[in-house]
């Protein structure tokens, strides 16, 4: 993980602690032919070593928050931390969590994250200069025409 915002109001229909994940392969800039990631300057980030447990007994005694998302760079190439998280949450919260990734659907297998109640997927790579279309399931805004939410448990 790179960073926290325990209290975020723009990622989700829901005051969310937000979790934000040190690696991506920027294939969204590869595919794009340039770099257009709008999160590529956190790469330079310092990796900090955040303890689930940690984040979690900071969610508990937040009373605003009511969900977690987990974002960019990209949460997918970071799986174990992810399924760590999730496993210690669940523990304690039956809350949403949303993960946003770049993957198309058929390039990630999220069937060990299955077991585990009310998670929601943001699928899709950023490609620039569409039109933005909202998500209803998220509440929010996403920026090309392939982005789309799906819930997947
Ligand atoms: S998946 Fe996210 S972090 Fe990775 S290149 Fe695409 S927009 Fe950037």
């Amino acid at each position: 993980m790179i960073d926290v915002v325990f209290e975020d109001f723009v990622n989700y229909k829901k005051p969310s602690m937000v979790i934000e994940f040190p690696y991506c392969t920027f294939k969204c800039n590869h595919e794009c032919g340039k770099n257009i990631c709008q999160n590529y300057q956190l790469k330079d980030s310092e990796v900090l070593e955040l303890e689930p447990d940690d984040l979690i007994s900071e969610y508990s005694k937040d009373p605003v928050t009511e969900a977690v998302v987990m974002q960019g760079l990209e949460p997918f190439d970071s799986m174990d931390d992810v399924i760590i998280f999730i496993d210690r949450f669940r523990g304690s919260f039956d809350d949403d969590i949303v993960i946003y990734t770049g993957y198309n659907e058929n390039e990630i297998d999220v069937s060990s994250l299955k077991k585990y109640k009310n998670i929601t997927v943001k699928y899709g790579r950023y490609i620039p200069g569409q039109t933005p279309h909202f998500d209803k399931e998220l509440g929010v805004m996403l920026y090309s025409d392939n982005q789309y939410s799906k819930r997947i448990s």
